[in-house]
Order: C-alpha cells, then structure tokens, then sequence
C-alpha cells in the first residue's frame, strides 16, 4: 500500500496546506482568525463574501509539528533514492512559515524538511549498503532578480569588504543532458558522506547567501532558495545504475509588492518573483490539465525546476498561510495559486 501511494504519485502534484499558528503581531491586532480547517483535506476561510472552501491532499494545522509533516513526506525521499526526480517546495506570503517548513526555526530546536530529508537519506542508504553502492551529491543555488548564484562560492572579496571582481564571477547556467536530466552548468556539486556533511554544506551555502543578501540590502524572504541533492546509486548484484534528484524549494514570498510602498529595485525585485511564481503557476496547472504544451522555459525557477515538474517526477507543494484575519487578502491569494493544480 505504501508503495502504491508513492507509485500513484508519479507525475501528479500534490499539494499540501499548513496554517501557522497565530504570530504575536497579529494576536495585538485581534487575533481574528479567518481560516479554518474543515477536515484532513480541507480548510475553510471567512471572506467578507461569504465562507470559501478549498480543498488538499493534506492539511496541517497550528497544532501539526514538523516531525507531523515529514511523516506524510518521508517517502518522497525514497522515492529519490529509488531513482525519481522528486521536488518539494514552500509556497506562500513572507511570514507565512515557508522557511520555518523547509528549513526549520532559527536555533533549529525544530528542524524542517530540509535537514530531516538529509538525516533520511542517509538512513535509508545505510540500510541498503549490501545491496548498493550509493554517492551523494548537491548544489544550491539562489535566484535573486532572475540570476542564478552558487551558493557554494562565496559572493567574491565581499567578505573583506571588496567589491567582486569580475573575473570570478561565475554565471549558471541550466542545461539539460541528453537523459533531459537538469543540470546547473557552473555551479559546483559537492559530495557528502553524511547527513552532517550535507548539513554543513547546506550552511555554507546559506552564509553565502546572507551576505550577499544583506550586501543588496535585501533579505532573504526576497530570493527563491534552491537545494538540489542527487543521488546515485549502483546495484551490487547487477551493476544497474540509477539516479534520483531531490529538490528542496524555499520559494520567495509571494505577496503583492504595491502593499509595502515599494522603490525602484524592490519593484524590479517584486517584478522579477511575481514573473518567475506565475511561470511556475502556469507550468502547474498545464500539467495538471494535461495540456500538449507545458511553459518551462518561460522562466529561470521553471528552467531550473523542469525535470520535477511532470513527467515521472513526483512533486509536493506545501502552501504555508497564516490564520489571521488581517492577511486574508494574501490567503485568499495563496489558496486559489494552490488550487491552480487541482
Ligand atoms: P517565511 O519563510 O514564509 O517568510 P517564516 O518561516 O520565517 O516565514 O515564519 C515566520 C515566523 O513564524 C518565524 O518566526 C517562524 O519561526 C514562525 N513560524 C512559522 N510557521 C510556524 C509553525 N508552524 N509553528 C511555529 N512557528 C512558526
Ligand atoms: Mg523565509
């Protein structure tokens, strides 16, 4: 039965919806809560119209902890050890708990998708040692104002307080090989041993990150952040190879820019996310409408994100809302971009 869920899963979306606990701002303001969960596959949101229902493939409540999550996600990460492309990724508002699902809280007294799926993989490789051979490998990449970084090489002399020079600027650049798998041409993959190998990396690559963000003055809630880790793994009996791609998606913040009394390059920013999340839309509900032709390469994230989207590639959105009334116009937004794929 386990397997067939997994199997029932090839090329679908599948969506999940997890509202957050009421944040401390908005409990000041009221603490009016506009959305509620119905049961297991729906939640219900008070508009000013009337009550809206919108249904999922799951639904996580305030009272959902992490390890609630990862339990209905724990099988996307054999799926990849098996040899599928599965990608996971955070859609929502800034402040909605889109990092705190992937990632995990700051001190990581409750760790996200991320570092659980790096402790999964390793679990699940041990296990089958006898049977194969595995190699582990990742790069990370942020794509802010439609550039792709590799987040493994820091942002050159900015560290010392130097502007970078030019000639270690390393442009990435999506490819696609002949298999159709997606690679990033000139960003570095790294191989890691163990999950606390992967863990490392994975912070090394949020340092560069940092840097770089607060260089540009902007914050992180401004980029999409994209962790892709392979694995490879060789039949000892048979000497088959295959190959599975885990992606880990925290996706910028997908509210209006007009709401913040946005400048100049915060409107180029916002411009440059609402392109690249409604890119990805569109891919979505053209795949799941089944359609002859699916937009991929309409932009960088859709580019970068191609070999998980359709086809075999199992793929599992999580809309991060809050509960308050005071955000329900930005709700209201997430649920029906959500709902595209249905
Ligand atoms: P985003 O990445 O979407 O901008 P964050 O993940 O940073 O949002 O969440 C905003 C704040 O809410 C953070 O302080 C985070 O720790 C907290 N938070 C988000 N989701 C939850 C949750 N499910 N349980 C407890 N705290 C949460
Ligand atoms: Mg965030």
């Amino acid at each position: 039965k386990y397997y067939n869920m997994v199997e029932d899963m090839k090329g679908k979306i599948r969506v999940f919806c997890r509202i957050r606990p009421l944040s401390r701002t908005e409990d000041a303001q009221g603490g009016v809560i506009a959305v509620e969960k119905i049961d297991d596959f729906s939640v219900s949101v008070d508009t000013p119209r009337g009550p809206r229902e919108f249904q999922f493939d799951k639904v996580f409540t305030a009272e959902a902890s992490q390890e609630d999550l990862f339990q209905d996600t724990n099988r996307l990460i054999q799926s990849a050890i098996d040899g599928y492309n599965v990608c996971i990724f955070a859609y929502g508002q800034t402040g909605s708990g889109k990092t705190f699902t992937m990632v995990g809280d700051k001190d990581q007294k409750n760790p996200g998708i991320m570092p659980r799926s790096f402790n999964a993989i390793f679990d699940i490789i041990r296990e089958s040692s006898t049977k194969f051979d595995f190699k582990v490998s990742a790069y990370m990449l942020e794509l802010y104002n439609d550039r792709l970084q590799d987040l493994f090489v820091s942002p050159a002399g900015e560290a010392h307080g130097q502007p970078p020079s030019h000639g270690q600027v390393r442009r990435v650049e999506i490819k696609r090989n002949r298999k159709g798998v997606v690679f990033a041409q000139g960003a570095e993959t790294k191989e890691a041993f163990s999950a606390q190998e992967l863990y490392a990396l994975f912070l090394q690559a949020c340092a560069n990150r940092h840097i770089s963000a607060t260089k540009m003055n902007v914050e992180s809630s401004r980029s999409h952040l994209i962790v892709c880790i392979m694995v490879d793994s060789r039949n000892l009996t048979n000497g088959s190879v295959s190959t599975g791609k885990l992606s880990l998606v925290d996706l910028a913040g997908s509210e209006r820019a007009a709401k913040t009394g946005a400048k100049d390059h915060q409107l180029k920013e916002a411009n440059s996310i609402n392109k690249s999340l409604s890119a990805l839309g569109d891919v979505i509900s053209a795949l799941s409408a089944e359609l002859p032709h699916v937009p991929y390469r309409n932009s960088k994230l859709t580019q970068v994100m191609q070999d998980s989207l359709g086809g075999n590639a199992k793929t599992l959105m999580i809309v991060n809302i809050s509960p308050s009334e005071c955000n329900l116009e930005e709700t209201l937004t997430s649920l029906v971009y959500a709902t595209r794929v249905k």
